[in-house]
């Protein structure tokens, strides 16, 4: 079985980090929109052992691979990247632009995928202000937030917003732009947790491998 062709074109590379705590159809689906709108070669989606700003899930970096791997099957150009698992310590993301930057070479665009929750904490990375310096960022809207940017992350941003993908590839990173996707979906990991936690149903929330490998492997049904 396959899905859609392969991305002609010049290379592009995106980056989709997070706790992935699971992998859901929000950001599966979200995941293949992006790709195909910016045009990207390959995605690389990247779970934080680590979570600087959260604390570190239950589950562990191995497990949440695992899932995944799962969810994103034969999907083509999404890759379940396991870098940030090989790296000791909190995972920060700049690390992983700057081993990405380095894998890809100067020439090709490199973008940072976040949906607009995480936006909203951006300036509060570490060394959030050498994002820009190795890669673009796209920011995706997602259901349920919508708010003023703090005013120390639009310090950070300055004048780097642009209006059209075509705009932002013409240069490799340094730019930024705002993406509302086709799909919007207001599925979130916490409200999957808290439904395996109450013993309700998440069919359709994810995709049916990963959620046969949760009911197997018995995880998030407990509070331990
Ligand atoms: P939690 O509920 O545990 O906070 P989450 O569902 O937000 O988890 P993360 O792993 O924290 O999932 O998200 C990884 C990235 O995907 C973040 O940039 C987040 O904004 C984005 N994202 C998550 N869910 C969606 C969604 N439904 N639509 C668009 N983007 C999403």
């Amino acid at each position: 079985m396959s899905d859609t062709p392969s991305i002609a074109g010049p290379m592009r590379v995106g980056m989709l980090g997070g706790t992935f705590d699971p992998i859901h159809n929000g950001h599966l689906r979200s995941a293949v929109e992006v790709r195909e709108v910016l045009g990207l070669n390959t995605l690389h989606m990247v779970p934080a052992p680590q979570p600087p700003l959260r604390d570190t899930p239950q589950v562990s970096a191995a497990q949440r691979l695992a899932l995944l791997k799962a969810g994103i099957g034969d999907t083509p150009g999404l890759l379940a990247d396991d870098r940030e698992l090989q790296r000791d310590g909190p995972s920060y993301s700049v690390d992983t632009l700057a081993e990405l930057r380095q894998q890809y070479g100067d020439d090709v665009p490199l973008v940072m995928v976040i949906g607009f929750d995480a936006f909203l904490r951006l300036a509060k990375w570490d060394r959030a202000e050498q994002l820009f310096e190795l890669a673009h960022l796209v920011v995706i809207a997602r259901p349920g937030y919508q708010s003023s940017w703090p005013s120390a992350l639009k310090e950070l941003v300055g004048n780097r917003e642009v209006d059209s993908v075509d705009v932002l590839m013409q240069r490799t990173r340094g730019g930024m732009l705002m993406l509302e996707l086709p799909s919007l979906m207001a599925i979130s990991a916490t409200y999957i947790r808290e439904r395996l936690q109450a013993g309700k149903s998440v069919r359709y929330l994810l995709p049916e491998a990963v959620e046969q490998a949760i009911f197997y492997q018995g995880l998030y049904q407990s509070d331990e």
